[in-house]
């Protein structure tokens, strides 16, 4: 393809999603009803997003554009107005008011919070089906450029086309696998949050293990404001062939934060300790937040933070959000600063190796080697099921 038919094609694809996304009749995801869904946010609109918002009657925030359609394209952080920002067609008129006693004040019960899991599941099993619908149009790209290349060149990366081979066959049904799993645990969620009763009170740190809860929760309601919206998931397997997923949470209020970690049983299980040396650390819970920023689409950042970075930094922040920050280290910290300003005031009381560290992220560039190179390394990961990544260990 040359340069013009890739901006056609990026073009075609983008429009396909967006009508998908809003024309689409979605049928209402609470078990047994059959209304058509409206369009609503994962994220309340009122009691968080409404909090970052700095342009008045304008209502923007800044989001990464996202991949999902054709992960070629040039990585872009463009305005998301917040009526747009984090919704989905996921409930009837009815059923999305059972959201609404979080939506007015926010996370007060721990059936809140486990009304705002089974949103956010709801929303992920969403969007999940959505990359299926786009997913044999990329891989149409795919096969054309490979013609293409056959023909300029010769012959075709053998060990590309292997991989390439490898994940059409195996991605659709892996997607498949995978929208099950998820979606069975959000109605163990839903049956879950059916027990449950508003007069429990949430602690300002809790977490959920008990047998009757399918999934792994852990909560905390930080002190201070995290100026981004954060809904992102990442999906990996580990070396057992099952697939694993973490979901992060970030809905900033004006002075506090309500952050939350769902993940599954078998995946807290191997990193019991190390989650919760995370949860019980505000810095590394900062880290986690931008760690997930770089790996996922699925945020809404505060206008004048992403503004306040230098032109390099946006660039290493653009680069890196291109190769999902490698997918490497999916626990691990960024290596730059997104939140000078928050991070200045939070490690103040850390020891000094500690602080030291956490300064390096604000006055000091990481290293990156040419985009490139590095998009060479990370191709072949998009053919895999939804870009999945592989943790090793
Ligand atoms: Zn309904």
């Amino acid at each position: 393809m040359n340069q013009t038919e890739k901006v056609k094609f990026d073009t075609a694809v983008n429009n396909a999603v967006h009508r998908y996304m809003r024309e689409k009749k979605s049928t209402c995801m609470y078990p047994g009803c059959e209304m058509e869904a409206i369009n609503s946010h994962s994220i309340s609109e009122m009691s968080s997003l409404e909090t970052l918002n700095e342009q008045g009657e304008d209502r923007n925030l800044l989001a990464p554009k996202s991949r999902m359609a054709y992960p070629n394209k040039s990585m872009l952080i463009e305005d998301c107005g917040i009526p747009h920002a984090s919704t989905f067609k996921g409930f009837c008129k009815l059923h999305d008011e059972m959201f609404a006693r979080l939506d007015q004040s926010g996370i007060k019960s721990e059936k809140d919070l486990f009304r705002q899991v089974f949103r956010s599941l709801s929303y992920h099993v969403f969007r999940e089906k959505v990359i299926d619908v786009i997913r044999p149009k990329f891989m149409e790209k795919i096969e054309k450029e490979k013609l293409e290349d056959e023909k300029l060149h010769g012959e075709w990366d053998s060990q590309i086309a292997k991989l390439i081979d490898f994940g059409c066959s195996n991605a659709a049904e892996q997607i498949n696998k995978r929208i099950e799993i998820l979606d069975k645990q959000r109605l163990e969620v839903k049956r879950f949050l059916d027990i449950m009763v508003d007069t429990h009170y949430t602690y300002p740190l809790t977490d959920f293990t008990g047998p009757e809860i399918p999934v792994y929760v852990v909560y905390k309601r930080l002190g201070f404001q995290v100026p981004v919206a954060v809904n992102g998931k990442i999906s990996f397997t580990f070396g057992d062939g099952f697939s694993h997923y973490v979901i992060l949470i970030c809905m900033p209020a004006e002075n506090t934060t309500d952050f939350i970690i769902i993940t599954d049983k078998e995946f807290h299980a191997k990193e019991t300790e190390y989650l919760a040396a995370i949860v019980n650390d505000d810095v590394y819970i900062l880290n986690l937040i931008e760690r997930f920023m770089v790996m996922t689409d699925e945020w809404w950042i505060k206008p004048s933070i992403y503004n306040n970075l230098s032109e390099e930094r946006k660039r290493i922040l653009i680069e890196d959000l291109y190769c999902y920050g490698e997918g490497l280290d999916i626990l691990g910290s960024y290596d730059m600063s997104i939140f000078d300003e928050l991070r200045l005031q939070l490690i103040d009381e850390l020891p000094d190796h500690r602080r030291l560290y956490e300064l390096q992220k604000i006055y000091e560039l990481p290293k990156r080697a040419e985009l490139e190179e590095r998009k060479k390394k990370i191709q072949h990961k998009f053919n895999q099921p939804l870009f999945s990544f592989e943790i090793i260990g």
